[in-house]
């Protein structure tokens, strides 16, 4: 009898081992370490065209990279299914709020049991504005009141404004920061300095008194979080590799800019290719030269990360 009972306590402990090891259970009884489905995200789209250059648009330009990663990627692994979350110019799935559209980016990931998720985007930020005095002007002003208003005189400096671009250029990735106080998720600072963010405002951040979301922050902490930052670092790597600008390796940011990555359940990176706002960065993120560069080295990074990840054993820290 005790015998017994030690085997069924065996039994029951090495199948919630097992489970715990297959993601949810997707396959049971081993380990869920090939790569499958590869989900390409396009950043904006439709009526969310996010950042503006001077000639080009976020959308248009993270669609055209989205769609020659797939390609490369498809090329390269016949096997592997790649999905986008949009292949137009159009809100994705067609939703009518940006809300929903993200909404749909992650549930599209999540049903199609995405293995690794990968949003393109541009950065921007703000053009520099300048000042020069150019000499002054004479102005009358009436000071006092009744009988005892008088009219005064009075030089204003007269200015002349202009603005630059912002010469701020480089690649960066994102991944979901895992908090281990959930607390703090709800404290996200709202400052920063991306402008697509702001128009991100009516977004809910995952609450984290809801039990749902607080799972999903859990098996995002435990299970995808460490994957995140090493295809991350890949990317970023090879960047540097290829003489773009590093600006600090991969971050880890939680807000709403970046929701949608622990919103899919899979390890998720978000890649900024590069500033739609400086000149010469615009430039070579719409040539077939910065595009084709930047899609190498993003495949390249996915063959190490791919490699890495399925010859791990069930033991490994990776998984
Ligand atoms: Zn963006």
């Amino acid at each position: 009898m005790v015998k017994r009972t030690l085997l069924y306590l065996f039994t029951v402990s090495l199948s919630v081992l097992l489970i715990s090891f297959t993601g949810q259970g997707k396959e049971q009884g081993f380990p869920q370490t090939q790569i499958k489905t590869v989900i390409i995200d396009p950043g904006h789209g439709g009526d969310f065209p996010g950042a503006r250059g001077s000639f080009s648009k976020e959308a248009d330009v993270s669609l055209s990279v989205s769609l020659k990663l797939g390609k490369a990627l498809q090329q390269q692994f016949p096997d592997l299914k790649i999905i986008y979350t949009r292949t137009t110019d159009a809100n994705a799935g067609n939703r009518s709020t940006l809300k929903d559209d993200l909404r749909y980016r992650a549930d599209l990931a999540n049903s199609s049991g995405g293995d690794l998720f990968i949003s393109i985007h541009c950065n921007s930020t703000s053009p520099i504005r300048h000042r020069q005095l150019t000499g002054y002007k004479t102005a009358t002003f009436y000071v006092g009141k009744g009988k005892k208003k008088r009219k005064v005189t009075r030089k204003v400096p007269q200015y002349h404004y202009w603005t630059t671009p912002n010469p701020a250029k480089g690649t960066e990735t994102y991944i979901w920061a895992a908090n281990k106080d959930e607390a703090k998720i709800q404290s996200i600072s709202q400052n920063n300095e991306y402008g697509e963010i702001d128009s991100l405002s009516n977004i809910t951040m995952p609450d984290p008194n809801d039990p749902a979301e607080k799972a999903r922050m859990l098996i995002y902490t435990q299970k995808y979080f460490r994957k995140s930052i090493m295809f991350g670092d890949l990317i970023e790597q090879g960047f540097k590799a290829q003489g773009r600008v590093d600006r600090g390796g991969v971050k880890q940011r939680n807000d709403k800019g970046i929701w949608v990555l622990q919103a899919a359940g899979m390890p998720s990176v978000l890649v900024e290719i590069g500033f739609i706002s400086n000149p010469d960065e615009e430039k070579y993120i719409n040539s077939d030269k910065g595009q084709s560069d930047i899609v190498a080295n993003i495949v390249n990074a996915f063959t190490i990360y791919k490699q890495k990840v399925e010859s791990k054993s069930v033991n490994s820290q990776i998984n």
